[in-house]
């Protein structure tokens, strides 16, 4: 199975890509994390992105088309994927047709997580996740079942995103509508685009996706 999770920065992509991992053995496939893990590591393309990722941009399509033909070849990715932040941009959705179609496979769903943008600079506002593990957590709508503690790995580490502060955020909203919102229509006429409401509470909002992947 080969879904994709598409919504503004904070509509929860992560959280439910971690679950629908867990639930169903996908592979989890999130650009922003492959992105941040190169700037970590100061490789070539970390040194490319940093900067952009900083102002709330988005990086070159040439560089996430890479990286995404790259990791889907990789053996675990057979088992199916949930790509999470891929594509953002038309050409990013078309280039992901052309892999697809060269490997043989096409996407079952796109599955459009609806959110009221004016809460999701509150959302990315109190969002950090484990160092350890990368589990994600919420100051007031997920907090560790122990305070400082993580209840996955019991890391006692956290981390919180640079561009999740609110002035970066309104850039990457605007990139968003800019860039990011045109690729609805492209999937839409596919007849692949479904719709789930992300304000409801992530409980709610996993049930919501199993009930597409059991169409
Ligand atoms: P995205 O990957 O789309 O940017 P995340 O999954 O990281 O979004 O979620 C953003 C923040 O909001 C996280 O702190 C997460 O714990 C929290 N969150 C995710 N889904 C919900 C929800 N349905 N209701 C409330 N908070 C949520
Ligand atoms: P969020 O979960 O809040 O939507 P991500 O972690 O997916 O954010 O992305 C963080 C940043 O990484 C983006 O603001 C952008 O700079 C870069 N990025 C991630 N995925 C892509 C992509 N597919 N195309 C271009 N830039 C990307
Ligand atoms: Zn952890």
């Amino acid at each position: 199975m080969k879904i994709i999770l598409l919504g503004p920065p904070g509509a929860g992509k992560g959280t439910q890509a971690k679950r629908l991992e867990e639930a169903r053995g996908l592979i989890q496939l999130s650009t922003g994390d492959m992105l941040r893990a190169a700037v970590k590591a100061g490789t070539p393309v970390g040194l490319k992105a940093k900067a952009v990722m900083a102002e709330g941009k988005l990086v070159s399509d040439e560089i996430v088309i890479d990286i995404i033909r790259d990791r889907i070849q990789q053996p675990d990715c057979i088992k199916g994927f949930i790509l999470d932040g891929f594509p953002r941009t038309v050409p990013q959705a078309e280039a992901l047709d052309k892999m697809l179609g060269e490997f043989g496979w096409k996407l079952d769903s796109v599955i459009e997580m609806v959110v009221d943008e004016a809460v999701m600079v509150e959302r990315v506002a109190g969002r950090f996740t484990c160092a350890k593990c990368g589990q994600g957590y919420h100051d007031s709508f997920k907090k560790p079942a122990k305070d400082g503690v993580c209840d996955v790995c019991g890391g006692t580490e956290f981390i919180r995103r640079e561009d999740d502060r609110a002035e970066t955020m309104q850039k990457r909203l605007a990139e968003f509508h800019a860039q990011t919102a045109p690729i609805l229509p492209y999937y839409k006429s596919k007849g692949i685009l479904r719709h789930v409401d992300g304000m409801a509470a992530i409980d709610d909002v996993t049930r919501q996706i199993e009930a597409i992947l059991a169409e």
